[in-house]
């Protein structure tokens, strides 16, 4: 049985980055991990600490070509509703930044990574692991050839439906909202200057987000029963919808991608480190794509477990423990943070669409509270005057 100080499980964003930040740090370790194909048509909004990140571990420079900075972010309420919210913007130069952070087509980054990986000293185990079990020093993992691994630390980045987690008996909370999110790309007329918005619709979210050039990203919330209809619409209809629902801001539209089609839903685990595991990325959390939240925070993760394994090299439990104790915050104010929000927009309920828009409209109209908004949702945990600096 092969023996490692380091195990990552899972090679998807959370999962590589993990492996390669653990690599730079010197550390003894393998991903079980099979080469990225081509079928996530997602694009990526990513805030500058987690940028920051990327470069650190060299694979920002390799992709930077296919990024657009996020220079302002946008909310319109789009709904028909008896209280709408003002429209608010966020500048990224408000808080001292040139820009809030970038957007990219996911597949180049998982390519660039999974080929940055083969550079370094990283064991790239091309398998799926079938089970997990524990003894006092190591995890052990089964192969789906058979064969065992084991490590003193497992990062099980293995998402959403993560077998490690289960293995682990890590209990998660799950729950929908009878949502799906189409994505897909587009080119338009007019520039889109840097901007992303958030059109507020009462299906969720419908959001434009830069790409290099004339060309956008598209996310766009339906209901979970309107997938085939939308789905089989044609080019000329969709270009039309799409074109309506930006209410004709970047001009005429002319989608340039296949469309895809993900369920939205939300997650969270009981517990984030235990035993020898610690759970990374969307094995541990899960949540609605609003304000670009979701892999920032698989990100953070990998961050803090970096920090616990340099802490406790030799001591997994205290690692995974002190894992968990540092990542709850965080991950609670972010889950339920959006899924608060999320809801707010489905709900027809008049009280509560007061409390939003008053939300909205002091955001939008009060400095200081703005400027609060914009650090929390794209700088958290990074100080004042770092930001500024
Ligand atoms: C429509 C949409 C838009 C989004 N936009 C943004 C955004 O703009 N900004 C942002 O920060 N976040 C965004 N997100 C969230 C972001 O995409 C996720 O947080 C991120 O992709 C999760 O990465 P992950 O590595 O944790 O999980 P995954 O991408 O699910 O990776 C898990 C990996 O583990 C592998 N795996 C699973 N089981 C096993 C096993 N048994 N053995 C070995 N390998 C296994 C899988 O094959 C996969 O490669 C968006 C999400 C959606 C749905």
């Amino acid at each position: 049985m092969k023996k490692f100080d380091i195990l990552v499980v899972g090679g998807g964003l959370a999962g590589m980055s993990a492996a390669l930040a653990c690599d730079k740090a010197g550390m003894n370790v393998a991903i079980i991990a099979k080469k990225p194909v081509n079928t996530d048509g997602r694009t990526t909004a990513l805030f500058m600490p987690s940028i920051d990140f990327l470069d650190e571990l060299g694979v920002w420079a390799k992709i930077k070509d296919q990024t657009a900075a996020l220079k302002t972010m946008r909310i319109l309420d789009s709904t028909n509703r008896l209280i709408r919210s003002r429209p608010a913007s966020f500048p990224s130069t408000e808080i001292g930044l040139d820009a809030f952070g970038y957007n990219f087509p996911n597949h180049p980054l998982l390519i660039s990574m999974y080929e940055k990986m083969a550079e370094t000293d990283i064991e790239i185990i091309e398998n799926l692991a079938v089970d997990y079990t524990e003894d006092d020093d190591h995890g052990i993992i089964t192969l789906d050839h058979g064969e065992t691994v084991s490590a003193t630390h497992i990062l099980a980045s293995d998402g959403r439906n993560s077998l490690i987690r289960q293995k682990v008996n890590i209990s998660a909370k799950t729950w929908g909202y009878q949502q799906k999110a189409i994505v897909l790309t587009f080119a338009h007329k007019f520039p889109h200057q840097n901007i992303s918005t958030e059109f507020h619709t009462e299906k969720g979210p419908f959001t434009q987000v830069p790409l290099p050039g004339k060309r956008s990203s598209l996310v766009w919330a339906i209901k979970e029963s309107e997938e085939a209809y939308f789905m089989g619409l044609g080019k000329d209809e969709l270009n039309q919808l799409v074109e309506q629902g930006l209410h004709s801001t970047l001009g005429p539209v002319e989608i340039d991608s296949e469309l895809q089609c993900f369920p939205l839903s939300s997650l969270i685990a009981t517990r984030f480190g235990k035993g020898h595991v610690m759970l990374i990325g969307e094995a541990a959390h899960a949540f609605p794509p609003i304000g670009a939240q979701g892999l920032n925070l698989g990100l953070r993760d990998v961050m803090t477990a970096i920090d616990c394994l340099k802490q406790y090299p030799d001591d997994p439990e205290k690692a995974s423990n002190t894992y968990d104790r540092k990542r709850r915050a965080d991950v609670h104010t972010r889950t339920f943070g959006i899924d608060m929000f999320n809801r707010t927009l489905l709900t027809s309920f008049l009280p509560v669409q007061l409390i939003r828009s008053g939300a909205i409209s002091a955001i939008s109209s009060i400095a200081p509270l703005r400027q609060f908004v914009m650090r929390q949702g794209a700088l958290p945990g990074v100080k004042k005057e770092k930001q500024s600096a």
